[in-house]
C-alpha cells in the first residue's frame, strides 16, 4: 500500500484501506496485515486463478477513489502478487513467499498492478541476488569507475565543466548500464556507499582541472538521509575542493514526495556553497509551479524531450515552452543528450546556456578529458 503523498503510513489510513480489504474479501478468507503496509489475504476457492485475480481487481477498483483520513484526502494505491496451491501441495511458508515476489513484480512494473507468481520471477531473483552482491563487492573493493561528459558553453563552444558517470565492468559479464544498477543500489542499501564514492572521486579528479564545474549525480535514497549534507561537507573538506566548482544533480520524483524536506535540504547543500541542479527535467512530473521555492540553480532538460526538438511542431513548441519556463524564473538551462548539429541549435536558441550530448562529447576517461581540455 502507498501512499501517494508521502504522509507515510499512518495507523488512521491502514485502518481505512483495513476496513475496505475486510469488507470486500469473501466469507470464510483471512486479512492480515504482516508488516508495516503490507496485507495478505489467505482464502480457498474452488476456481483456478479466477476468484484471486477478480477479489485483486476490486481491490484495486476500491484503491482507485480516494479516502477520507479525517480531514485529508489521500489517494492509495496497492501492488499485489498472487500466488496459488493445489491443496498442501504447497506449503504456507512456501506460498506467501511467492505472494510476495509477484507483489515486489508487480511494484517494479509500476503502480497500480497485480501479478501472478510464476517460476521465472524465481530465476529473475536469483540473477539479481547474484548482481547484488557483485555490485557490493565492486563497492567495497573500489572497482567501480568514473567516465566524464563535457558540459559545453552553448555560445562558444567551450568545455565549461563535466558530468562523472559511475560505470561498472562486471566480472565474468562486462560493462553493466547504471540504470540497471542504480536502482538495484538503491533498494539494496548500496546507494549510500556508491554515492560516496562517486563524490569522492569526482572531487579528487576535479582538482586536475581548476577551470571546470563537476556535476555528480544525487540519488533520491541519498537525498533522503537528512545527514546527506553532512557526508557531502565532509568529503568536500577532504578532498579541499572549491565547493563552488561542484553541483549535485537530482531529480524530481522524491521532490514531488516530499516538498518540504527537499528545500531544507537543498538549503543545507546550498549553505556549503555547492549547487544544486534539477536533473532530467521534462521527463516525468514536470512540476512547474513548484521550481521556484526550490531555489535551484540550474535546470537540465532530460534527452527524452530534446530527441522531439526537430521531429513535430508539438514537441518543439513544448520543448521551446519548458526551456521559456525556467528562464522566466532566472534559471539557467542545460539541454542534455545533443546528437546533433540542429538540435544544438535549436536549444541554443530557445535559451538554453549549456550544452551536453555526444555531438560534443561522450563520456569518457578524465586522461581523456584531460587531453581535450589541452588540445
Ligand atoms: P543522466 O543523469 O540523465 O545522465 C545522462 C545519460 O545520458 C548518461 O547515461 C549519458 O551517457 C547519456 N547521454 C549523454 N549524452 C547523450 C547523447 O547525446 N545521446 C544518448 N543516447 N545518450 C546520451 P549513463 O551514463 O548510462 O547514465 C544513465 C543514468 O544513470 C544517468 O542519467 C543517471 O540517472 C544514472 N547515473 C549515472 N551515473 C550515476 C551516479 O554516479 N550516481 C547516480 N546516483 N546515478 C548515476
Ligand atoms: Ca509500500
Ligand atoms: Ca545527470
Ligand atoms: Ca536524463
Amino acid at each position: 500500500v502507498n501512499d501517494s503523498y508521502g504522509h507515510g503510513t499512518g495507523d488512521q489510513l491502514i485502518r481505512a484501506v483495513a476496513a475496505g480489504l475486510d469488507v470486500l474479501i469473501p466469507k470464510g478468507a483471512v486479512l492480515a496485515r504482516i508488516g508495516g503496509d503490507e496485507f495478505a489475504i489467505a482464502f480457498l476457492s474452488d476456481s483456478e486463478n479466477a476468484a484471486a485475480l477478480q477479489l485483486a481487481e476490486q481491490i484495486l477498483d476500491f484503491l482507485v477513489e480516494p479516502l477520507e483520513i479525517g480531514r485529508r484526502v489521500v489517494v492509495v494505491g496497492a501492488s499485489i502478487g498472487i500466488a496459488m496451491s493445489s491443496l498442501g501441495t504447497i506449503g504456507r511458508e512456501e506460498l506467501v513467499r511467492r505472494s510476495d515476489l509477484a507483489m515486489y513484480k508487480a511494484k517494479e512494473a509500476g503502480r497500480a498492478r497485480m501479478m501472478l507468481y510464476d517460476p521465472s520471477m524465481d530465476a529473475d531473483r536469483e540473477q539479481r541476488n547474484a548482481l547484488e552482491l557483485d555490485l557490493r563487492i565492486a563497492i567495497e573493493s573500489g572497482d567501480l569507475t568514473l567516465a566524464y561528459q563535457p558540459l559545453i558553453d552553448a555560445s562558444t563552444h567551450a568545455i565549461t565543466g563535466v558530468e562523472a558517470l559511475v560505470r561498472w565492468n562486471r566480472p565474468g559479464h562486462g560493462p553493466v548500464s547504471p540504470e540497471l544498477f542504480i536502482p538495484i543500489a538503491e533498494t539494496s542499501g548500496l546507494i549510500e556507499s556508491l554515492g560516496l564514492f562517486v563524490l569522492r572521486k569526482a572531487c579528487e579528479t576535479a582538482k586536475q582541472w581548476p577551470d571546470l564545474n563537476v556535476s555528480v549525480n544525487v540519488s533520491p535514497g541519498q537525498f533522503r538521509n537528512p545527514a546527506f549534507a553532512d557526508y557531502v561537507r565532509y568529503v568536500l573538506k577532504q578532498t579541499e575542493i572549491e565547493t563552488g566548482r561542484i553541483t549535485l544533480e537530482i531529480t524530481e520524483g522524491y521532490m514531488i514526495q516530499n516538498p518540504q524536506r527537499t528545500r531544507q535540504s537543498i538549503e543545507r547543500l546550498k549553505a556549503l556553497g555547492v549547487k544544486v541542479a534539477l536533473d532530467d527535467f521534462g521527463s516525468g512530473f514536470s512540476s512547474i509551479g513548484y521550481l521556484r521555492q526550490f531555489g535551484f540553480d540550474r535546470i537540465k532538460i532530460d534527452r527524452s524531450l530534446v530527441m522531439g526538438v526537430n521531429e513535430d511542431k508539438r514537441q518543439r513548441e513544448m520543448l521551446q515552452a519548458t526551456v521559456a519556463l525556467a528562464r522566466s524564473l532566472d534559471i539557467p538551462v542545460t539541454a542534455e543528450g545533443i546528437e546533433t548539429e540542429e538540435q544544438a541549435i535549436a536549444m541554443r536558441l530557445f535559451g538554453c546556456d549549456c550544452l551536453q550530448g555526444y555531438l560534443f562529447g561522450k563520456p569518457v576517461t578524465s586522461d581523456l578529458i584531460t587531453e581535450m581540455l589541452n588540445e
